[in-house]
């Protein structure tokens, strides 16, 4: 479960069924995580933040809360504007080059800007949103190829080239972009 703090920005609350208090701590990503008992609410996970705040601001080194919350704003910004174009942007390519995917899944993984499951679910990340629209194709086709290969292997990338004859180019290029957001 993730909580939205004005202060502090999003908290992760971990649910531990083994634990019986609640334990502040600081994710690897410097943000504010809570381990809490099973039964905990978001309810309950605000007014453990409430009441040990003074404890908080004190004992951990939470990385520069402001940046976290733009950050955070930011993200949610990018979600909106990805979930209002890039599933019809997949749905036309797919449409266009003749192929057939399960579902749509929209990430914010800091590592990969796409994927393609074997039961075909085909992941794109909202960093997507912020990079341009030749480079977005491409990671888009390059996912649609993979429901036919689901390797790099030659076939692949002959037809990844036939529907974006520039990918090489593209795939050069988005290596200056970074996902995460
Ligand atoms: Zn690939």
């Amino acid at each position: 479960m993730i909580i939205s703090d004005d202060e502090f920005g999003e908290v992760v609350v971990r649910k531990n069924p083994l634990s019986t208090g609640v334990k502040f701590s600081i994710s690897t990503s410097g943000r504010l995580q809570m381990s809490a008992p099973k039964f905990t609410t978001a309810f309950l996970a605000k007014r453990f933040i409430k009441q040990n705040r003074e404890l908080i601001r004190e004992k951990l080194p939470i990385k520069d809360p402001s940046s976290q919350r733009a950050r955070d704003a930011k993200k949610k910004i990018l979600m909106k504007k990805a979930k209002e174009y890039l599933p019809y942007r997949l749905e036309y390519y797919a449409k266009r080059f003749g192929y057939t995917y399960e579902k749509i899944r929209l990430s914010h993984a800091n590592t990969r800007w796409g994927s393609c499951s074997s039961t075909r679910t085909i992941s794109l990340n909202i960093g997507l949103m912020q990079v341009p629209e030749p480079l977005r194709d491409y990671v888009i086709i390059h996912e649609l190829a993979h429901l036919n290969h689901m390797d790099h292997s030659s076939a692949f990338w002959s037809e990844v080239g036939s529907h974006d004859p520039k990918f090489k180019e593209h795939r050069r290029k988005l290596k200056s972009y970074s996902p995460g957001v």
